[in-house]
């Protein structure tokens, strides 16, 4: 039997340990939780625990967890990659989406957005296949592009280590991940602040918190 009240305080509690032990201030990371393995009303029980950041991959399953919990106050995540004839029904609800990979997809954002949307760029770090996100090397190019879209703004990055990374190689995705959203930041570009994070998950969170962490995406630590 899962006990969500457990598991909510065991999870905040290690996050601000790991934290602290990284020599940063307890509020510089967030806690989202990743809502995509349980049915509205399990993801409500959680909200009542005090979870204030929640997350989807899919936007049929976030659209059903939207509509659920109107009643709270709480910041919505879409985390997952999104097909672009998708864009229109999501994303005024969203307010962080952490998964956009494509200039395409910038475009079509700026089309039917009513206000301006925080964006994570998603990079893809370990050069993995499967993984979505652009590679490091394409990124210039590809803020010179993004520039034109004023409903963009760039809060940071997102990348996603090979499910099967060992913790030398998770260590050294996530500060590549830091190095380059440090670099960004400085840049100081017009509408692209990356300040933000978004890296780690319920097996890798401590070592992202290691490496600059603002974000963990933690689902299966909450519902086991
Ligand atoms: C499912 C998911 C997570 C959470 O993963 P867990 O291992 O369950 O913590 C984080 N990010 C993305 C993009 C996901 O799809």
């Amino acid at each position: 039997m899962m006990d969500l009240k457990h598991n909510k305080e065991r999870i905040y509690q290690d996050v601000s340990a790991h934290t602290q032990a990284a020599g940063r201030h307890k509020d510089e990371v967030t806690i989202i939780a990743v809502t995509k393995y349980v049915d509205s009303h399990t993801a409500e029980e959680l909200v009542k625990t005090g979870v204030k950041h929640i997350a989807e991959n899919r936007v049929d399953k976030f659209l059903d967890k939207y509509q659920a919990l109107t009643d709270y106050d709480l910041t919505w995540h879409l985390i997952g990659s999104l097909q672009r004839r998708k864009v229109k029904d999501v994303i005024n609800l969203v307010d962080y989406f952490h998964a956009l990979d494509s200039v395409k997809l910038a475009a079509e954002i700026q089309k039917r957005a009513q206000h301006k949307i925080k964006c994570f760029l998603q990079v893809n770090i370990s050069g993995e296949e499967s993984k979505h996100g652009f590679k490091p090397s394409e990124i210039s190019k590809v803020l010179e592009e993004i520039q034109q879209f004023d409903k963009i703004e760039l809060v940071g990055l997102m990348t996603m280590a090979p499910i099967d990374a060992q913790e030398a190689d998770l260590d050294d995705i996530f500060s590549k991940a830091n190095k380059l959203k440090n670099n960004l930041k400085e840049k100081n570009l017009k509408n692209m602040p990356f300040t933000e994070l978004s890296i780690g998950m319920s097996r890798d969170y401590p070592i992202a918190i290691q490496n600059g962490a603002t974000f963990v995406r933690i689902g299966s630590a909450f519902f086991k």
